[in-house]
């Protein structure tokens, strides 16, 4: 507590912006997982357009304002002000559909997004789409990550460059804690580079891959540079102004298919 407190003060004598805001001031704010738009959702990270539709509209007409990260960064960093009723709608691996058939939706109920891409995929989606290729399940290439970009509805933050196997982000048994330091700091550096030579942006938000950590992982994300995480415990977020480590590993609700808005905001949003 008495940390907390020197923390607060500390942050608030070298930033000038939150001088004047309430001490503490805190904000709910519930974070939706999605992954895919289909047409016929073949398991639980997949819902249909019309599923994602009708979310954008039961929070509308519910007050719901869909911000992103970076609100939630400003409003922790700085105290800029969050809408009263906000609440993220996150995206992770970036598949293809869901960017082109999103963005007239987004504008019409004047929402945004966070989508949290894999530097990898994205590399290897853009070589096959370069050599004409098919596939089954398409991700953006760099192309669609600038239009997303450029759009201001889709916020580009980061999955990882290449840590979405079946380990994710976590520590291996084998290595040192140095080792992992090193083999993940690698990772965020390679993803750096990618979405800045791709699209001239800098990622301060990471997505856990399958929502895997390890006690050390969100240290040493913040000596990458990053401002907040994304795990996948299902409860409520609660973000406070001038706690950075509030920022990390938040907390996020998957939304599952065949089940109507109503009822899924009810059940997370109660
Ligand atoms: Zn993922």
């Amino acid at each position: 507590m008495k940390n907390l407190l020197f923390t607060l003060l500390a942050f608030a004598f070298i930033n000038p912006l939150l001088a004047g805001l309430p001490a503490g001031e805190t904000a709910d704010v519930p974070i939706i997982m999605y992954h895919a738009l289909e047409d016929n959702p073949s398991n639980r990270w997949e819902i249909t357009v019309a599923e994602f539709e009708d979310d954008l509209k039961w929070l509308s007409a519910n007050g719901y304002t869909a911000v992103i990260m970076q609100d939630l960064i400003d409003f922790v960093h700085s105290g800029k002000p969050l809408p009263s009723k906000p609440i993220v709608l996150s995206f992770d691996d970036g598949r293809q559909p869901a960017v082109d058939i999103m963005l007239p939706m987004l504008e019409t109920y004047d929402a945004r997004i966070t989508m949290a891409i894999i530097g990898a995929t994205t590399d290897q989606y853009t070589k096959l789409a370069e050599e004409g290729k098919e596939y089954q399940f398409p991700h953006m290439t760099w192309d669609c990550v600038r239009k997303a970009h450029e759009s201001g509805r889709i916020e580009i933050q980061s999955h990882t460059y290449d840590l979405h196997g079946s380990a994710g982000v976590g520590k291996k048994r084998a290595e040192s804690l140095d080792q992992y330091r090193e083999r993940l700091l690698g990772d965020l550096k390679k993803f750096a580079d990618v979405l800045l030579d791709n699209v001239g942006l800098t990622a301060n938000s990471l997505t856990y891959p399958l929502g895997i950590l390890s006690p050390a992982s969100d240290e040493i994300i913040r000596d990458g540079g990053y401002l907040a995480s994304l795990s996948c415990y299902e409860k409520p977020n609660t973000i406070t102004v001038g706690d950075i480590d509030g920022l990390f590993a938040l907390n996020r609700y998957l939304r599952p298919p065949h089940m109507s808005s109503e009822t899924f905001f009810n059940k997370t949003l109660k």
